[in-house]
């Protein structure tokens, strides 16, 4: 295995048969000697570096049904609520003076907010804190809506992949396409945002195979995030009974990550420090650079409740930063305030390329 480790780490890939071997046969002092090469890694490209992003969860309304998500559209006993647009600017203002320097909106995929008043959101923010980063986590839109976006002024946008298996996409994703999720990413990436793809690790029938799908995808697809985290359950949904995906299997994952793209931003999500009270420090020490507090007003954080027991549904910003800045110390890393860019974005090329298309087309 350390053979196997080491060429990961030498050459930033591994064949497909190898990487299932070390998901399947690696010891206890495999694992450890795998996250010390992860982040020995993250050192080489962001040092001690943590980058804080500060998460606005603007609406849970939303018209999909993923099958494992609290907030899809047949939930009937979910409460529904939408920010308004001086909510979200009350959101980044305190987050401003706490801070933040990148905004993450995110939200189901819900008609009521326009393409005209995401551009007034996205115009509104940039007009107040030009020095801050725009994350859009909103979904699956149309190539001219994402263009829009991204001249409107977002910086960056997520949109996890779920599972590279197009068959498991399909059965946890009623009526949705997986070549049109696939072909968003594409899209996104080619208009020049700094692109999050990810996915969730233990849901049902979700083998090995599965993840080594999803590893070569992230190789191939090279995006600037990567957002991995726990499938958890939620009570209302077809998936209540079934278990929550594992920290040792995510840190291993992360891990891997980290060696396979060295320059990713990769956070440490919020559903892991949910399956356990250490893993986000967990994450930290297996190669992950960024963490995403909530800066939701707090009488809506219970309501954006993806899964169940969701942390720091209770916490004031203020204390929520705080909270992560200790445990980001007390885990031997330094936090980072700035916009936190991928080391090789710059979105003056980014523009210029699309500019170069637009004139061609
Ligand atoms: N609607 C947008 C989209 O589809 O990308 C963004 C919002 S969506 C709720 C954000 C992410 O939450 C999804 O990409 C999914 O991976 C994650 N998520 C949803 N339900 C979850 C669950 N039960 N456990 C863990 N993660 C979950």
């Amino acid at each position: 295995m350390k053979k196997l480790i080491d060429d990961l780490y030498k050459y930033n890939n591994l064949e497909d048969d190898k990487l299932l071997e070390l998901l399947k046969v690696m010891d206890k002092e495999d694992i450890a000697y795998l996250k010390s090469k992860a982040l020995d890694t993250r050192k080489l490209y962001y040092g001690d570096k943590v980058y804080l992003r500060g998460l606005i969860e603007f609406t849970n309304y939303c018209s999909k049904n993923c099958i494992y998500c609290g907030i899809q559209s047949g939930n009937k006993y979910a409460k529904r609520y939408r920010l308004t647009l001086e909510q979200i600017l009350k959101c980044c203002e305190i987050g401003y003076s706490l801070g933040y320097r990148t905004f993450v909106l995110q939200g189901g995929e819900d008609k009521y907010y326009t393409d005209e008043k995401i551009v007034e959101i996205i115009y509104e923010i940039k007009n107040k804190y030009p020095d801050c980063a725009i994350t859009l986590s909103i979904g699956e839109k149309s190539y001219d809506s994402y263009k829009r976006y991204f001249e409107a002024g977002a910086d960056r946008y997520l949109l996890r992949h779920e599972t590279a298996d197009k068959d498991l996409f399909e059965s946890i994703h009623p009526r949705a396409s997986f070549e049109n999720r696939m072909n968003c990413l594409k899209n996104l990436k080619e208009i020049g945002y700094q692109v999050g793809a990810g996915f969730m690790i233990g849901l049902p029938n979700q083998t090995y195979e599965h993840y080594v799908k999803d590893l070569r995808f992230l190789k191939e697809f090279d995006p600037h995030m990567i957002g991995v985290g726990p499938f958890i359950p939620h009570k209302d949904t077809l998936l209540k009974d079934e278990k929550a995906g594992s920290l040792e299997l995510t840190t291993i994952l992360l891990a891997i990550i980290r060696l396979l793209l060295p320059k990713v931003l990769l956070p440490a999500t919020t559903a892991l420090g949910t399956i356990d009270p250490m893993g986000r420090e967990e994450a930290l020490k297996a190669g992950a650079n960024v963490v995403m507090p909530n800066l939701s007003p707090i009488d809506v954080r219970e309501k954006y409740s993806l899964y169940d027991g969701k942390i720091c549904t209770g916490d004031e910003a203020a204390e929520c930063r705080m909270c992560i800045e200790n445990r980001i110390k007390k885990t031997g890393f330094t936090l980072d305030s700035s916009r936190g860019d991928h080391v090789m974005y710059n979105k003056e090329l980014a523009l210029g390329g699309l500019y170069e298309s637009n004139t061609k087309s």
